[in-house]
């Protein structure tokens, strides 16, 4: 049942969520990155809606060119090359993996191969820009906007597709979820895992490919274009392309165990994976970067190195509470965190057939620290990107803004979900680890 909160959140993020991305990207177009001038403009009535959107660029041929290029390039990448990678790097681990049960029972199988595709992509993107140069490395950022029209009709069409799909030709009839709420239906979907034929799975294409492909081309793009317009490319750019590199990196060399995170265990496949992927990804988690092309800042070296400690600080304490958990989960316990054997809640829960499954939560290692560590330090991590902008604009903090309200909801939802599987277990695993994220706070 979809009650009046969620469907007013959820008609409001349809109606608004677009036109937050606009007004972001707008504002460094026309405003130098000021969130509030275009605002004042408004209320002032110095500027009509129209003068703005007059001054917007529109959708170009060029832009759907290379956009569809790009779109068909990844797809070609993740459909038609196998994996090499796992081959000769060192405890890689892609090909083919097996993903987590899904409500009705099906293990589905990917065909990873996230990390080559990023590493043929940037190779490429690399040989041209220093060999063939058959395009300008700012093409990125020179397209910006007629680019956002494109991820935005993608974004819509595959939602509303996956939407149809569900309803018509589902790939797995028992994994579909119908609440009976069109709105509540088009935004969180339908089908669990859609696929089309036996490798396309729209989850993994979307999530990974092409909004993070993407992210650090982005970056890069806009790293060119401070060097085309100063002569120099800032340390604050090169710390937010390092920081954000070390993280999309991260992803692709671990996205079999992504195969295991909420995104692709819980979550359904509409508007907010589908649009989310294609527009708000790639257009908001780059605007640190977007912000430093229009206010190219030189950060003094106690302020760069504070903030490159901080990212990797952030970076270790999200990876390794990830790492633990996954250990821990892979192993049975039968492993060793910080030198132990690990501590853990015994817990079992009763599947919708009746069924009943024994799992266990550890309590130990930063697991022992709070439920969600490995939240924090990805919100650590986001602050330093921000951090790394100066103070003189509150645009480029609305990365750790927006983290924070993501990761604490979806920390609240999802021990909402965990509480309803475990039960009294859940209630013994809070009294054990008493705090969310931050130990002794919250
Ligand atoms: P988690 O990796 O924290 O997974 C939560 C699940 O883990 C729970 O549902 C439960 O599943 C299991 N679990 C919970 N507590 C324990 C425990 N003590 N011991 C063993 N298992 C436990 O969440 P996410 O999948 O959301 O996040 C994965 C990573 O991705 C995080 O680091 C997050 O920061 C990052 N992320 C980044 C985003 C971005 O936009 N940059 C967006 C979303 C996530 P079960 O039912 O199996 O018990």
């Amino acid at each position: 049942e979809v009650d009046w909160f969620s469907l007013a959140s959820i008609l409001f993020l349809l109606m608004f969520a677009p036109l937050i991305v606009y007004y972001f990207i707008m504002s460094c177009d026309q405003y130098q990155c000021s969130l509030t001038d275009p605002l004042l403009d408004l209320l002032t009535g110095n500027k009509h809606l129209s003068d703005i959107w007059n001054r917007t660029p529109t959708l170009t041929y060029r832009a759907a060119g290379i956009y569809s290029l790009w779109v068909t390039f990844q797809v070609v990448l993740y459909m038609s090359i196998p994996d090499f990678c796992h081959k000769f790097l060192p405890g890689y681990v892609g090909g083919v993996q097996e993903g987590a049960v899904t409500p009705a029972g099906v293990v589905n199988k990917y065909e990873i191969n996230g990390l080559q595709a990023w590493i043929i992509t940037h190779v490429l993107w690399f040989a041209n820009a220093y060999c063939f140069h058959f395009f300008s490395p700012t093409i990125i950022f020179d397209n910006w906007i007629p680019l956002l029209w494109c991820a935005n009709i993608l974004g819509y069409a595959v939602s509303t597709f996956a939407m149809i799909k569900g309803y018509f030709f589902p790939t797995n009839a028992k994994d579909c979820k119908f609440t009976g709420n069109f709105f509540y239906d088009y935004m969180m979907g339908i089908e669990f895992n859609p696929r089309i034929g036996k490798w396309f799975d729209f989850k993994l294409f979307f999530n990974g490919r092409p909004g993070i492909v993407a992210w650090t081309l982005i970056n890069l793009s806009f790293a060119a274009k401070q060097q085309e317009l100063y002569g120099e490319v800032t340390n604050s750019m090169i710390l937010v392309n390092v920081l954000q590199g070390i993280y999309v990196l991260d992803f692709f060399w671990n996205e079999a165990w992504y195969l295991k995170t909420i995104d692709i265990c819980h979550d359904h496949f509409g508007w907010y994976l589908g649009w989310g992927d294609c527009v708000w990804l790639p257009y908001l988690y780059t605007l640190q970067g977007l912000y430093l092309v229009y206010h190219p800042v030189q950060l003094c070296t106690a302020h760069a190195i504070g903030v490159f400690m901080l990212g990797l600080l952030g970076y270790f304490i999200f990876r390794m509470t990830n790492h633990q958990k996954d250990l821990f989960r892979r192993t049975n316990g039968n492993c060793r965190i910080w030198g132990k054997k690990p501590e853990y809640i015994e817990c079992s829960y009763v599947s919708v057939d009746g069924t009943k499954y024994y799992s266990k939560l550890m309590t130990s290692g930063f697991w022992g620290w709070a439920r969600h560590f490995n939240y924090t330090g990805d919100l650590m991590g986001s602050l330093a990107y921000c951090l790394a902008c100066g103070f003189e604009h509150i645009l480029p903090y609305f990365y750790i803004i927006y983290m924070s309200i993501l990761l604490i909801h979806r920390c609240i939802r999802d021990e909402h979900r965990c509480h309803s599987k475990y039960g009294k277990d859940w209630k013994r695993y809070t009294a054990a680890v008493p705090y969310r994220l931050l130990p002794g706070i919250f």
